[in-house]
């Protein structure tokens, strides 16, 4: 367990300011972006000296990032080791730099992460995600856990023939992975006859999806795979701006914050922290970042955050699984809604092998929600999956039965590394 995690609380809060302070100074000197906004808002860094004062700053946003990518460089490009990508909301993908000195810091936090899902050295990890691709979370992991010393095996995605014959062949005991690739997994261990539930894996690191509901109770997909497969699942969250890892401990109530390495608060609508339990919007400041800190950089991801006393002895603060995208909040017949919330009803529902979740604008400008899924289903089917939303949602969305084939090409548009449950055709 890294010390820090298990000082009293006061003191955490005490390092995590003074690695604040560190990197505000740090904006201050190199970062054209940051110095530019404290000159037009009048921000003297070395005054913000409480949570009130650092609210004074106005929120970094992705469009942000997109616009002036580069003013957000504080170090040389020659210094530049990596070259990442990540998904823009403007269309295109945005760059995203590391250099040495951050790639060592991904390095430590993902091997605290995986320390804080109870990997040791000696656990033997295979890494079912994409380390290519510009993609900055399979490389993450392999960093990690190479500093942790466990042992690697790298699949990278899809080919769950080949996922089966690397546990197999060298036995990992734990997988990191897609939740619903789990599934697939499973799918085809059934198909060819593969004893899975005896193999070695007892555990997975799960990424991309959330797992567990706000009350920290497994999701309509963590139930189907324990169901289906009893290992242990951890949920983690982080993304590339963040640079940063969110992970559960063994106790599954809430993913724990490394203070040391980012600064979180989660506002509401005007700005404002919300209280223990509600729910806003993540907002993240990197901590011993270089090449391209973030400074109040809004996530765009629904949180809640908890400080009740883990089980597991740490201190830190954790964070609910992702709630919901603020920018994919849908208001169908006066029902807040998000994506995910519609995603569970269907799983739930168990029969639905292939669908996706499509919400776009009707005449009057309302949220018009459509669910195309992929099996034909018989009048009584249709009525017990209407009567399912009703009873959970309140609401129907409107279902609609297509070909296998349009629903996967709606879920891999060009350009998307991962396949995608949820299209958002407001804009
Ligand atoms: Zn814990």
């Amino acid at each position: 367990m890294t010390p820090i995690q298990t000082e009293p609380i006061e003191k955490i809060a005490r390092i995590q300011w003074l690695e604040l302070q560190k990197q505000l100074l740090y904006l201050q000197k190199n970062s054209k972006f940051y110095k530019q906004l404290f000159k037009v808002h009048n921000v003297d860094v070395s005054e913000i000296k409480t949570e009130a004062d650092l609210k004074r700053i106005p929120i970094t946003t992705k469009e942000d990032l997109q616009q002036y990518n580069e003013d957000f460089l504080c170090v040389p490009h020659e210094d530049v080791i990596d070259h990442v990508t990540t998904s823009g909301t403007l269309g295109n993908p945005v760059n995203f730099l590391l250099n040495e000195a951050d790639l060592e810091r991904l390095a430590i936090n993902e091997m605290q992460s995986f320390k804080i899902a109870g990997i040791l050295k000696g656990d033997k990890v295979q890494i079912t995600t994409t380390l290519d691709r510009r993609f900055i979370a399979g490389m993450a992991y392999f960093l990690g856990l190479r500093k942790l010393g466990a042992g690697i095996i790298r699949t990278g995605s899809g080919l769950p023939h080949l996922q089966w014959d690397s546990i197999e062949r060298f036995k990992p005991n734990y997988l990191v992975a897609v939740p619903s690739f789990l599934l697939k997994m499973i799918e085809y261990a059934v198909l060819n006859g593969i004893d899975y539930k005896n193999s070695s894996v007892k555990a997975a690191i799960c990424i991309g999806e959330p797992l567990r509901d706000q009350n920290f109770e497994l999701n309509a997909l963590g139930k189907k795979i324990t169901e289906l497969w009893e290992i242990d699942l951890f949920s983690t969250y982080a993304s590339t701006e963040m640079a940063t890892a969110f992970t559960e401990c063994e106790h599954h109530t809430g993913n724990h914050i490394q203070p040391e390495l980012v600064y979180t608060e989660v506002l509401d609508e005007t700005g404002n922290p919300v209280k223990m339990g509600e729910i806003g919007e993540l907002v993240v400041t990197t901590l011993q970042v270089q090449t391209m800190p973030l400074l109040r950089f809004a996530t765009g991801d629904l949180v809640s955050y908890t400080n009740e006393l883990c089980k597991c002895g740490r201190n830190t603060l954790r964070l609910s699984p992702v709630l919901g995208r603020k920018k994919q909040h849908i208001k169908y017949k006066g029902t807040s809604l998000y994506p995910q919330h519609i995603i569970d009803v269907i799983v739930e529902f168990n029969t639905i092998s292939n669908f996706v979740v499509i919400v776009q604008k009707d005449e009057t400008e309302m949220d018009l929600l459509l669910v195309k899924i992929s099996n034909s289903l018989s009048d009584l089917e249709q009525e017990q999956l209407n009567q399912h939303f009703q009873t959970r949602l309140h609401v129907i969305p409107k279902i609609e039965m297509v070909s296998n084939s349009e629903i996967n090409s709606l879920k891999n548009p060009l350009g998307s590394r991962k396949p995608i449950s949820f299209l958002d055709l407001r804009e």
